[in-house]
């Protein structure tokens, strides 16, 4: 197994584009569930992408909210701002695991990781969120609700990385979190 840890997004980019297998790790706490049961899986190339740290700040625009690559749950959580317009982010970032994850997961990977239980996902096509997508070749955004074709099949090609995530504001008059579910966590 090989880990590679690019100083920044051009970098990694070239990476991705140079090793078609290779696979991002952004907070690592998809990938590493994983990891003890399926060892021989792993022998690969991961990009560890800790250190794009211009990819980690929330950002705020008069008409949006900018997520980054590797804005984490507690990002937003810790985000006055998130907590007024957009509750329902921050409902959904406390459903996720323990305060540890929520510290090191990000909204990136959990769309990445397209698991049918996420609790990201539902609430970021809520709002209508554009997953804005880089590669050496350019950027591209798509619609979160079109993201998907099917389980685990997304439009993202693997020299791909999820750089941001796009929340239009707007004035909601109501607005609930409820997860139906057998259990709390995801
Ligand atoms: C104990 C535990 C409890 C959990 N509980 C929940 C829960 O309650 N609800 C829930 O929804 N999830 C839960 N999870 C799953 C996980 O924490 C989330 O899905 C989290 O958002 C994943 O983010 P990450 O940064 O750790 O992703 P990683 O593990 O780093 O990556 C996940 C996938 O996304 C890809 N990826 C990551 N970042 C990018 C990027 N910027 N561009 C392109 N590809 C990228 C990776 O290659 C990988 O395929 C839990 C996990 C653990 C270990």
């Amino acid at each position: 197994m090989k880990v590679l840890m690019p100083a920044n997004l051009p970098e990694a980019l070239g990476l991705l584009a140079s090793d078609g297998a290779a696979i991002p790790i952004a907070g690592g706490t998809d990938l590493l569930v994983h990891w003890p049961i399926r060892g021989e899986a792993h022998d690969r190339t991961y990009v560890d992408l800790s250190r794009l740290d211009p990819l980690k700040a929330l950002g705020w625009t008069a008409d949006e909210l900018m997520l980054g690559g590797l804005t984490t749950y507690w990002d937003v959580i810790r985000d006055g701002r998130a907590r007024e317009e957009f509750p329902l982010l921050v409902h959904a970032a406390r459903q996720v695991g323990a305060i540890q994850i929520q510290a090191r997961g990000t909204w990136a990977g959990n769309i990445v990781n397209g698991s049918p239980a996420a609790d990201g996902v539902p609430v970021l096509m809520a709002y209508d969120a554009v997953v804005v997508l880089e590669s050496r070749r350019g950027r591209e955004e798509v619609p979160l609700d079109r993201f998907y074709s099917g389980y685990k099949q997304m439009q993202r090609r693997p020299d791909q990385l999820v750089v941001a995530i796009r929340i239009p504001r707007r004035r909601y008059s109501y607005q609930v979190f409820e997860k139906v579910g057998a259990r709390a966590g995801g």
